[in-house]
């Protein structure tokens, strides 16, 4: 009986717990409270909550120091690191690395989390507070972030605010979770980018939309082709650090030209590890990354040593790859580079037990080892496959994750790095099933992490890959149609259509994949660099036709409804501006370049009249188009000028 007592007594003090009244009948029942000197983060995640709960309710919450409470409002929402999360018991520092904490006691919510300092945006600022803030707006007010800005903001209305009953603390589900955000694009022919100020208003609210869906790193991993300036550096006093060629000479073919190593130079490995030991400061008892990605090259040393290592190349190596890829005669050397990285490593663990040794599992090491041979956690690959783009057939896409299997049953973890997202242009280019199916396995099989390469962010034409792709970071197991689901319902009673608009694209895109490669082929146009070049005959005119209809019809839907309307709007802006760049694509690809010099300047005044109109919506990145165009299109001098002063 003794023993009873206690949960006895806990269950009659559980319901005195349960809620803390945040909002009620439009007035304001809690404050926000921080430290009073509150971090960064913390400061910055204290304004997100109070911006979204006014969003919800139109009512502004005040933000507060400890010592500046007003004793009247009972409810607290206390925010970071401060004396109550402390007394509540929760020491952010002893957290996981981005870990947050939601604690209800009394009338008091408290979000704190594992916080870095500097600038809550910049993506390797820790900020498990934030992260709190976040997942608590998704689950009591189910805020979701469609895209960046404000119409991309669903924050359902409500009068009553309360915080029920919790205590957890989570960390991330991924140590690095990435997507490029490609705001680097550079163009010789920027007037078909953005504006100077609509460039900066587009970088700063997809920043902020990423952190919302909590895009960041636990640890400051420094990784990426690691040896492309050694050449140079190092190439007379250590030729055999470098790849044997089948002259007999090592080193890059020409004097500039790319070049991978010679990965069995026990020298080379050594090399690798001294050089990191040096650089690497004091152990701070997280992991220190030793980078070793070959070049962006294929592996390509001849030497015996290398070649001993290699095993037996698979029946289906070269399958599904192209005639034109670079992988046609390559030799199949997985099975090396596995050996590479785990001398590498095992060397590193001599000067630092905590060292991880990164590498891109890429072009010719790209498909699973053969050999058995048995890595281990301490070695991190990036999945980089140099195909493989979506869509794929149904076999290729098995073939795929079993490349991640394979890998993955060596022992080493996996993150994945895959260039798929850079395909398809500004086209409604879908397919969101099947890249959710391909995260599915990966984190079914061990991934840590994400680091997608890039973003090109277009919002309105290819949203449903996009937000599956933002949203799987932080719901893993979720299916592709629950994501969906969530993200149609943002249009309130247009859902119905806009779900059946990009399942018409969905499917188009599906049907496309034969031709596509073919065409593509044919047009020597590529996948990430100049799409443009295909797009017209890719998504000629007419296939925009059931999309229109289907989106006239959603705008009719919502015609007493603002706020559903201005997305459905958001959505056909995309398809005008994807249907416009159909037909410039038909009259100056350079695949066949139709326009004479009048009639050029004519139509890339047209498109940059229709940007510059939409510009500050969000539709699309125009400077990854400004780039890709300048690789696709027989363009004119004038577009040259900045777009500040053209036309
Ligand atoms: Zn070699």
């Amino acid at each position: 009986m003794k023993s009873l007592l206690p949960l006895i007594a806990l269950c009659f003090t559980m319901p005195a717990l349960a809620e803390v009244p945040v909002v009620g009948d439009g007035k304001a029942l809690a404050v926000i409270v921080t430290a009073d000197h509150p971090g960064q983060v913390a400061k910055y995640a204290a304004e997100e909550l109070a911006y979204h709960v006014e969003k919800a309710t139109g009512v502004r919450l005040s933000i507060v120091t400890e010592s500046t409470v007003p004793l009247a409002m009972e409810s607290r929402v206390f925010i970071g690191d401060c004396a109550a999360s402390r007394e509540a018991g929760l020491r952010t520092d002893e957290m996981a690395a981005e870990a947050f904490a939601l604690k209800t006691k009394g009338k008091s919510l408290i979000i704190t989390g594992n916080d870095g300092g500097g600038d809550p945006l910049d993506s390797s600022t820790r900020a498990g507070t934030l992260w709190g803030v976040y997942e608590w707006l998704e689950r009591e007010l189910h805020v979701r972030w469609l895209w960046p800005g404000e119409t991309g903001t669903y924050v359902p209305k409500t009068a009553t605010v309360t915080a029920h009953d919790v205590d957890e603390t989570t960390p991330p589900r991924f140590i690095q979770r990435k997507l490029r955000p490609g705001l680097g694009f550079e163009s010789e022919h920027p007037a078909l980018g953005f504006t100077k100020e609509a460039a900066e208003q587009y970088a700063h609210d997809q920043t902020v939309f990423l952190r919302r869906h909590r895009m960041g790193r636990s640890y400051p991993m420094g990784y990426g082709h690691a040896f492309v300036d050694w050449w140079k550096k190092d190439g007379k006093e250590h030729p055999e650090w470098f790849q044997l060629r089948d002259n007999g000479k090592r080193g890059p073919s020409k004097a500039t030209g790319r070049f991978s190593m010679c990965v069995s130079s026990p020298g080379l490995q050594q090399e690798i590890v001294n050089r990191w030991a040096a650089k690497k400061g004091k152990a701070t008892g997280g992991p220190s990354f030793v980078n070793a990605c070959e070049n962006d090259i294929l592996g390509q040393c001849t030497c015996d040593q290398c070649r001993a290592w290699d095993g037996v190349p698979p029946a289906d190596y070269l399958k599904y790859y192209s005639p034109s890829s670079k992988m046609t005669g390559s030799r199949f050397v997985s099975d090396r580079y596995a050996h590479f990285w785990l001398s590498v490593q095992q060397q590193a663990a001599k000067v630092d037990p905590n060292a991880v040794v990164i590498g891109y599992v890429y072009f010719n090491y790209f498909q699973a080892p053969v050999t058995g041979i048995k890595l281990n956690p301490d070695i991190l690959l990036g999945y980089c496959p140099s195909g493989g783009f979506f869509p794929r057939s149904a076999d290729e896409h098995e073939w795929m994750k079993k490349q991640w299997t394979g890998w993955a049953d060596t022992g080493a973890r996996l993150f994945m790095r895959t260039n798929h997202l850079l395909d398809g242009y500004c086209m409604p280019y879908i397919f969101a099933h099947q890249f959710a199916d391909e995260f599915h396995h990966a984190v079914k099989h061990g991934m840590v992490g994400t680091d997608y390469d890039s973003l090109t962010g277009h919002w309105a034409t290819q949203g449903p890959n996009l937000y599956v792709a933002v949203r799987l970071h932080t719901q893993p197991e979720a299916s592709a149609d629950e994501l969906l689901a969530e993200y149609y319902a943002a249009f309130g009673k247009a859902a119905p259509m806009v779900k059946e608009c990009f399942d018409y694209w969905e499917k188009y895109t599906t049907s496309l994949r034969e031709k596509q490669s073919k065409v593509m082929e044919e047009m020597k146009a590529s996948r990430w660099r100049s799409w443009a070049t295909a797009a017209h005959v890719l998504y000629p005119t007419e296939a925009f036709v059931p999309a229109e209809s289907f989106l006239a019809n959603a705008a009719k839907a919502v015609a007493g409804d603002p706020e559903s309307a201005a997305r459905v709007k958001f959505l056909q802006q995309g398809l005008d501006h994807a249907k416009l760049c159909s037909r410039v694509s038909a009259q100056l690809t350079t695949a066949a370049p139709k326009a004479n010099a009048d009639e050029t300047k004519a139509l890339l005044v047209e498109l940059i009249n229709y940007r510059r109109s939409v510009e500050k919506t969000g539709i699309s990145n125009f400077n990854h188009l400004a780039w890709m165009e300048d690789l696709s299109w027989k363009l004119s001098d004038e577009t040259r000028k900045t777009p500040d002063l053209y036309p």
